[in-house]
């Protein structure tokens, strides 16, 4: 039986690093250097993971980068203080707020703080908005654009294909619906509520998951020789990091599927490290 062709991340993400590395070379030449803030609420294990992975990226691309470490239980007013106090830093170019925050500390409020030509990571309505008008200054979440990257990087068909999508997060599910719209796929979005979602996810060419359940999406949810894009991160009964995507079955129906972990995740700081490049080039008039 033919196994699916891995798609590993890291590949992708060291081509996307190489074109950054002399990037900001050139922008150093000028007396540029870009730097992306950190901004976190407590120190929960993810985040943490998280910074430790962009810190790294930034480092190797050679941007700079700084984290500001919020006490959990600070007050809304004092949060936005910080955050206007990042956002007011001439010498920060991009921002990262790690989210979920604490429950005294509303993100309804709050996402229109950001100020949108450092917001990163599309926390700002107004990359929302710059998302679904396709106006290529706005900034799209690191992760949706990563699972673009990662099927232009192994050459999958994405005009006129059928590309479904599991999950309408802000986060991923939505936007990266758009961005697959936006490379002239048929995108569809299934959710909680949708009818049949193995029968719908069986059309698609393209299948990315980005819903939160361990191995949710079975063999009978996979196109044969379709590509199989795993945005989750969960783990299993027996403590194993794994995808929203029953791996073992799928990797026999599909054409091609990224592995949890090693996929999606692997790309999405480098994506981190382009957008702060961007936003510094645009605050600099380059
Ligand atoms: P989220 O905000 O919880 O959204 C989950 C989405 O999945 C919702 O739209 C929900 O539908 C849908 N859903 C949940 N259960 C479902 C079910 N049984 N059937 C159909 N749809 C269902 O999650 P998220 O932030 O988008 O994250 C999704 C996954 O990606 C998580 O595993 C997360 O850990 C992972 N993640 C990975 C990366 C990375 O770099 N690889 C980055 C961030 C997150 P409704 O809207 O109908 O409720």
């Amino acid at each position: 039986m033919q196994l699916a062709t891995i798609l590993k991340g890291k590949p992708v993400a060291d081509k996307i690093s190489e074109g950054l590395i002399k990037e900001v070379e050139e922008l150093k030449a000028k007396g540029i250097t870009p730097k992306l803030a950190i901004v976190r609420v407590g120190a929960s294990p993810d985040d943490l993971a998280y910074e430790r992975g962009a810190l790294g990226r930034s480092k190797k691309v050679g941007i700079d980068a700084e984290v500001k470490e919020l006490p959990e239980d600070i007050s809304q007013d004092d949060f936005i203080k910080e955050l206007k106090a990042v956002n007011d830093d001439p010498s920060v170019n991009g921002i990262l707020v790690f989210r979920p925050f604490p429950k005294q500390l509303d993100e309804e409020v709050i996402k229109y703080v950001i100020a949108p030509e450092k917001d990163i990571d599309c926390f700002s309505p107004i990359n929302a908005a710059k998302l679904v008008e396709d106006d290529a200054t706005g900034f799209a979440p690191c992760t949706a654009v990563s699972v673009v990257e990662i099927l232009k990087y192994y050459e999958v068909p994405l005009e006129g294909s059928n590309a479904v999508v599991l999950g309408r997060s802000m986060v991923i599910g939505k936007p990266a619906a758009l961005l697959l719209l936006r490379e002239n796929a048929t995108s569809t979005i299934c959710h909680s509520r949708t009818k049949d979602i193995a029968g719908v996810s069986k059309g698609g060419d393209i299948l990315v998951a980005a819903i939160g359940r361990a191995k949710f999406a079975t063999k009978d949810f996979i196109k044969e020789g379709g590509a199989v894009i795993d945005v989750g991160i969960n783990v299993d009964e027996e403590g194993n990091l794994v995808g929203d995507v029953d791996f073992e079955e799928a990797e026999k129906v599909a054409g091609m599927i990224t592995p949890v972990p090693g996929g999606v995740g692997s790309v999405t700081t480098s994506i981190l490290a382009r957008h702060v490049i961007r936003a510094c080039k645009a605050q600099n008039n380059l």
